[in-house]
């Protein structure tokens, strides 16, 4: 099957220009330049033998029928958070749109599964806080009621912004019908972290994406002079805090892929000339593996009552969210290597930390991977986010083939 890997460099820096400034994308969600880049996407279209519309939730399909009605989805999302990178969502999109031209005009028109590439709405949750929007819309996964209400920075209402660009939130249950058919679903994404840099390759085969335990914690000592307190009688909460902030390097490090983070940490009163009474903290564990992350959060408790008892303090957890990890289908997996060894000569296997719609797709049931390509300096959501023009047309390439791939075994099965 032909792609086409320079068209896709031309059309993203095309996009750039057309949605950037000097500090980066600014196509957010819900906002006027979004609908501008998705009119520009909608134009790229033209003449190809495909049908398009919005779902309830505001996800954009297009489908170019096959033989078969099983359907293969490619998908992403053009929108970015506010001084975003060139790459972040809109290279699966454009590369998604590549390999649908691709199949169309190698099986003349008629691929024998019908392809259709999504643009979700509202991955990056930007303006309002909630993510993958319109993916978990589809999955079903959404919850209308814990988001109606959310506003943005001026006061709006989510439903208002979305109600302006035609989206009734009450509707949002509808886009599950676009699940009827779904056989697989693709999404090729740039790294956003380090990890294939420091190891010298391009692409990487996505095994799942991470769970996460996200936790508040607030220690309780004794707030007192810090003149007159002895050290050996205080009930210090920040240096209870600050045991389990080295601790869970130690919880991580029992793990390969397993990342700790205390992100925040808060004293009170806060003051030069006191001993800190109370201190709130949060902590963000992540891994693929859901045995490993209930551990994890175990051993962190465990530590904090320890460290609290040592300190003479007391401690107390609230669970702010959590979600399990996603692995990603089996056969696909195996795919994707197959791709990826043929264009990249190498395979790495990794899990992603960041959440992606197609952890939201892949809750839905439906056989899901994805493929990562090389992040420079491993920054995301940033302006001087980049990715070799050379390895971003041999994503495009081995994203093709893997499409390619997956139509088959999607006939097979
Ligand atoms: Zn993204």
């Amino acid at each position: 099957m032909n792609v086409d890997p320079k068209r896709t460099v031309a059309e993203l820096k095309e996009l750039r220009a057309l949605t950037g400034d000097e500090n980066g994308a600014q196509r957010i969600a819900w906002t006027e330049m979004w609908l501008k880049a998705r009119e520009w996407f909608t134009a790229k279209l033209a003449g190809l033998p495909v049908e398009d519309h919005y779902d309830a939730a505001g996800n954009h399909w297009v489908t170019l029928a096959g033989e078969s009605d099983k359907a293969l989805i490619l998908g992403s999302h053009l929108d970015s958070v506010p001084n975003g990178g060139w790459l972040d969502g809109c290279l699966g999109m454009m590369a998604a749109l590549e390999t649908l031209r691709g199949f169309a005009q190698t099986y003349n028109g008629r691929p024998p599964v019908t392809i259709r590439v999504v643009d979700w709405a509202d991955e990056e949750g930007a303006r309002f806080g909630r993510s993958l929007l319109g993916s978990s819309a589809f999955a079903g996964t959404h919850s209308i009621d814990a988001d109606r209400g959310r506003t943005d920075k001026d006061g709006i209402r989510l439903e208002d912004a979305l109600r302006k660009c035609g989206v009734e939130i009450d509707r949002f249950p509808d886009a599950r019908r676009e699940q009827k058919n779904a056989a697989a679903y693709l999404e090729l994404h740039i790294e956003q972290g380090p990890v294939l840099e420091g190891l010298g390759l391009p692409l990487g085969v996505v095994l799942g994406t991470k769970g996460v335990e996200r936790h508040a914690i607030t220690f309780h000592g004794q707030e007192a002079h810090s003149g007159s307190t002895p050290m050996a009688v205080r009930r210090d909460a920040l240096a209870a805090a600050a045991k389990l902030a080295l601790e869970i390097r130690a919880i991580a490090g029992n793990h390969p892929d397993a990342v700790c983070t205390m992100g925040s940490v808060k004293t009170f009163p806060g003051i030069v000339t006191a001993v800190v009474g109370r201190c709130e903290a949060t902590l963000d564990q992540r891994d693929l593996d859901a045995a490993v992350l209930a551990g994890m959060y175990k051993d962190a408790r465990e530590a904090s009552e320890r460290f609290a008892k040592d300190e003479r303090c007391t401690v107390e957890w609230s669970r702010i969210w959590n979600i399990e990890p996603i692995q990603f289908h089996p056969a696909l997996v195996g795919l994707c290597e197959q791709a990826v060894k043929e264009i990249a000569g190498v395979v790495h296997r990794m899990p992603s930390g960041p959440l992606h719609d197609a952890a939201e797709v892949s809750r839905a049931g439906i056989p899901t991977v994805m493929m990562f390509v090389q992040s420079l300096r491993g920054i995301s959501h940033n302006r001087i986010e980049d990715t070799k023009e050379e390895h971003l047309e041999m994503a495009v390439q081995a994203y093709g083939k893997l499409a390619e791939q997956t139509a088959h075994w999607i006939l097979s099965t």
